[in-house]
């Protein structure tokens, strides 16, 4: 039999919660890769700390959060290991061993990183982590050589990245690291309810583990056509966050649109049907939610660093041999 292709995905414990574009950018497409792959789900701990250092109490109890919306939301522990990235030592060892072929260069030109020294404050207060962040998602990702690396659109400057510093080790030491595909979620970008994009840091998202009453809330506050201030007044669901998760949530979407446009219905109308469609998508995920506790969580997680370590350990000791260490 052969081994079964691998899949490898983290997302940050920078929160307790993930939100619907965490689930359609990356999180929908990991759930669908689990019957062909062997899909390692990991809740990147460390790369929590290049943005909160200074308070990093949260982020154990935010990394068992984090992973039980991942098995809430379908990922089945039993096929695919849910991991804490802190629990494979191993990550850290090929963070070291990548930093030392990785140009400076590279890293300053990656987009976010000056946006998120800017946020920090300058280069005065700036955390070395913070630079070699993409060097640190390089490990993690090459660790356990990916046949894929499903995540947002948002993601696709650091993979680009990964894959320069898996070529030039290649080029240095010899072929250990083979080329993976970047899987874009089918929702590149889901927008916030202020359409900008739906992100934990700017307070815009609808959450997978928050009340009915929650979600109904913050999509009646949703951003809509500003010029629409009438039923009768013609609106534009592509500028419209309501429109935006009618299009993915409600089977109706197309009539939705179009009477938006053409003036038929208003945006209460929408965003009643909105909050329906999401509800109902989301209740599922939500009931699976409420069964986990941390004892539950906790044993997956420690079965699934077991298994992460594995892999990463058999990786270590070809990149140990390539270079010459051992
Ligand atoms: P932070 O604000 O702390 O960066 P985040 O909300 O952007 O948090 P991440 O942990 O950075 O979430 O991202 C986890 C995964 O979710 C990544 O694959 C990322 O591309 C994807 N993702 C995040 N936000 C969106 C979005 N609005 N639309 C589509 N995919 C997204
Ligand atoms: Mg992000």
């Amino acid at each position: 039999m052969t081994p079964q292709k691998r899949i490898l995905s983290g997302m940050r414990s920078t929160g307790a919660k993930l939100h619907l574009g965490n689930y359609e950018g990356a999180l929908r497409n990991w759930v669908k890769l689990q019957s062909d792959y062997k899909v390692f789900a990991m809740v990147a701990d460390w790369h929590a700390l290049t943005t909160q250092f200074d308070d990093p109490s949260k982020i154990g109890q935010n990394s068992r959060e984090v992973a039980k919306d991942f098995v809430a939301a379908g990922i089945d522990p039993e096929k695919s290991p849910v991991f804490v990235q802190s629990h494979v030592k191993e990550h850290a060892e090929l963070h070291l061993l990548l930093s030392m072929v990785t140009p400076l260069g590279w890293l300053e030109r990656v987009p976010t990183y000056k946006e998120k020294q800017q946020d920090l404050g300058g280069a005065e207060r700036e955390p070395y982590g913070l630079l070699g962040y993409p060097v640190l998602q390089s490990a993690d990702i090459l660790m356990y050589k990916p046949y894929g690396v499903p995540v947002g659109k948002d993601q696709a400057p650091h993979l680009e990245i990964s894959r320069e510093i898996a070529r030039r080790f290649n080029h240095l030491y010899g072929d250990v690291f083979p080329e993976f595909a970047s899987m874009i979620g089918e929702v590149a970008v889901l927008p916030g309810i202020d359409m900008r994009k739906m992100s934990k840091s700017y307070d815009n998202c609808v959450y997978i583990n928050e009340t009915p009453e929650e979600t109904a809330k913050k999509i009646k506050g949703a951003f809509t056509t500003p010029s629409k201030i009438k039923m009768t007044d013609p609106g534009v669901p592509e500028g419209c966050a309501v429109c935006q998760y009618l299009k993915v949530y409600s089977p109706d979407w197309k009539t939705q649109w179009e009477e938006d446009r053409e003036g038929l219905r208003g945006c209460s109308k929408n965003k009643n049907e909105c909050i329906e469609a999401v509800n109902e998508f989301l209740r599922p995920i939500r009931e699976r939610r409420a069964q986990l506790d941390d004892a539950t969580i906790e044993e997956i997680l420690k079965k699934g660093a077991d298994e992460a370590r594995e892999v990463a350990q058999q990786t270590m000791q070809e990149v140990r041999q390539a270079m010459g260490l051992w």
